[in-house]
């Protein structure tokens, strides 16, 4: 399945689109997403990031903005939040009346954010996808030339049966994943991991499709609250934070590395 209509309006200006994907909601997808774009623009790259969560779009409250995402003559500009872009459907007044949609108002919702939209020159286009396989990712791919997929799980058994259709569309539809990422993998308290989710998932998944593990993220219980408030880990220096933000960035590297292929890009 291979889904090539999109239009190269916007690809000569992005350089790498990275769709974060996962098979069901709530296990940390638009969350990951918002730490790897902060991770990305850290270490010195240009980089957007867009909610295309039509029907919860999450990002706007984790990154508040202090150049509002706007519409001028037709299109749209992100919103500019310390030099991370950003744009959530959220941003768009309508987006509230809009809880169900025909596949051809997502399309056009999709188009409107992607090919409508000035990004500028971006090094990375980090999209947080809704869960699952429908009409918002099918969108997707023939709007925008997707590079790259990263996958997120939480270890239990149920998230992962929805994985496995995610992981098996960008299979068909030949966009390679750059691994997986579990998230919520245990709570760490007076040095002993409990894993309140069950275990091994993401493991078992790297195995059965060949594809890396990129981390396993501890459970922090305050990071809700530090998202809901619109502050990222590495603006906090709460050292119980120390350890996602190693991990983030050493999911960075490993993109950036690419092990056994050529590297992405330079850090
Ligand atoms: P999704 O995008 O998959 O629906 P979210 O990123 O919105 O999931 O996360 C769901 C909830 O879990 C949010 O309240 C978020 O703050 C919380 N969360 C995500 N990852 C973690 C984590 N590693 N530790 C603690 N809470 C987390």
């Amino acid at each position: 399945m291979r889904l090539p209509l999109y239009s190269n309006k916007i690809e000569n200006r992005i350089h790498h689109v990275i769709v974060v994907a996962a098979g069901k909601g709530g296990v940390g997808k638009s969350t990951v997403s918002v730490m790897l774009a902060w991770a990305l623009k850290r270490s010195g790259k240009k980089v957007g990031i867009l909610d295309a969560d039509l029907y919860g779009p999450s990002i706007r409250k984790m990154i508040p903005c202090d150049k509002i995402a706007k519409t001028e003559q037709g299109r749209h500009y992100p919103a500019n939040t310390q030099g991370l872009l950003s744009l959530s459907f959220a941003d768009f007044s309508n987006s509230l009346q809009s809880n169900s949609m025909r596949a051809p108002m997502i399309d056009q919702w999709i188009r409107e954010m992607t090919q409508n939209t000035n990004w500028g020159t971006l090094d990375f286009l980090i999209i947080d996808c809704p869960p699952g396989t429908g009409d918002i990712l099918l969108s997707l791919s023939q709007q925008i030339k997707i590079d790259n997929a990263v996958i997120v799980t939480t270890p239990q058994e149920i998230a992962l049966l929805d994985v496995r259709r995610t992981i098996k569309y960008f299979e068909q539809t030949h966009v390679p994943i750059l691994g997986i990422v579990e998230n919520m993998s245990f709570l760490l308290t007076n040095g002993e991991k409990v894993e309140l989710f069950g275990s091994g998932g993401g493991a078992s998944l790297s195995q059965e499709f060949q594809l890396p593990l990129l981390a396993e993220l501890p459970f922090i219980p305050k990071l809700g609250t530090l998202s809901d408030k619109g502050f990222h880990i590495f603006e906090s220096s709460d050292p119980v934070y120390d350890d996602l933000k190693n991990e983030i960035n050493r999911i960075v590297l490993n993109i950036a590395l690419k092990k056994g292929g050529e590297p992405l890009f330079s850090l």
